[in-house]
């Protein structure tokens, strides 16, 4: 699972006898964003107009709003997890956020931070229901990293380009795909495609 921005979530399925990543599916986050935005807007008007009582509240509201919204996709998750036999829900652990920000940059960074860090909560205690072990990995690199052959490179735009193999993938599966290896690498199953799949005969 990759959580981010453009898309709320990410999810691809890799499994022992298949490590290429397959179904993948991704919730987007235009919802979240569209609620974010409107909410942003709400917040400067009422700092120029030195409402801060009431900025305050609007940031309780919003937080509320896009908490619904996070449910829904984190019961989805689940929901795709439980489609395969015995799951493990592999998520990176997410960094601190900035502290050198003030007014409401900073306080519209904390929230997008914030939805991070709880979808990821949502999804952890509805697993631990279900019994569905979840794991946090390293996050380095997992947008820079090509899931096919390792290489490491920048992630252009919504897609990511191997400059090495060739790959040419979607950004966040390629992140998600980063983010299993993570696990199975250390387990053995080995990264991604059997390693003569890019030989042409
Ligand atoms: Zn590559």
């Amino acid at each position: 699972m990759d959580v981010g921005e453009w898309n709320a979530a990410t999810a691809v399925a890799v499994s022992k006898q298949d490590p290429k990543p397959a179904r993948g599916r991704l919730w987007s986050g235009a919802k979240i964003r569209y609620i974010r935005g409107k909410f942003a807007h709400l917040r400067r008007n009422l700092q120029r107009k030195k409402r801060l009582d009431l900025v305050k509240r609007i940031g309780h509201k919003e937080k509320r709003v896009v908490n619904q919204q996070l449910h829904i996709i984190a019961n989805e998750i689940i929901a795709y997890a439980k489609q395969f036999e015995k799951p493990v829900i592999v998520m990176e652990e997410l960094k601190n956020i900035r502290k050198n920000m003030n007014g409401s940059a900073k306080l519209n960074r904390r929230l997008h931070a914030w939805s991070f860090k709880k979808l990821q909560t949502y999804i952890e205690y509805k697993a631990n229901l279900e019994g569905i072990p979840v794991v946090y990995v390293n996050p380095k690199n997992t947008s820079k990293r090509c899931h096919r052959c390792g290489h490491v490179a920048r992630a252009n735009g919504r897609e990511f380009r191997c400059p090495k193999c060739g790959l040419v993938y979607n950004r966040d599966l390629n992140s998600a795909a980063n983010i299993a290896h993570a696990l199975t690498r250390g387990m053995g199953w080995g990264r991604s495609e059997p390693p003569n799949s890019q030989m042409k005969s």
